[in-house]
């Protein structure tokens, strides 16, 4: 279950009763504000400390393109906005590249750029 009213998790600023379950059972508060910018951009959101971070769309793409991901823009469609990371480069520099060879996710690497 999960309160009314949260802290976004985004920006830390807004409380608002709006969520998303960014993974079953793990609710994540994102105000109207924060969420008016995934229109724009992908977000990833580090369990570890609680950052956030702001993907442009289109960089994404392109880097994916660059990896040779066909439909790329497809892939993209499906896609959850907010996604969460366990670590992140900011509170765990060392341990990222772990995660990121351990997991060959896409938006990990994409975090530790
Ligand atoms: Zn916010
Ligand atoms: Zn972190």
């Amino acid at each position: 279950m999960f309160d009314a009213i949260g802290q976004c998790s985004i920006c830390k600023k807004e409380y608002t009763s709006m969520h998303v379950e960014y993974r079953p059972g793990t609710i994540v508060y994102i105000c109207p504000d924060c969420l008016r910018k995934t229109k724009d951009y992908f977000i990833w959101l580090c369990m570890g400390c609680g950052r956030s971070y702001f993907r442009p769309k289109k960089e994404v793409l392109s880097r994916l393109e660059k990896y040779g991901v066909e439909n790329a823009s497809l892939l993209l469609e499906g896609l959850q906005l907010i996604q969460g990371i366990d670590i992140c480069i900011a509170c765990d520099p060392a341990g990222i590249v772990e995660y990121v060879n351990g997991n060959r996710s896409m938006f990990a690497e994409a975090c530790a750029k």
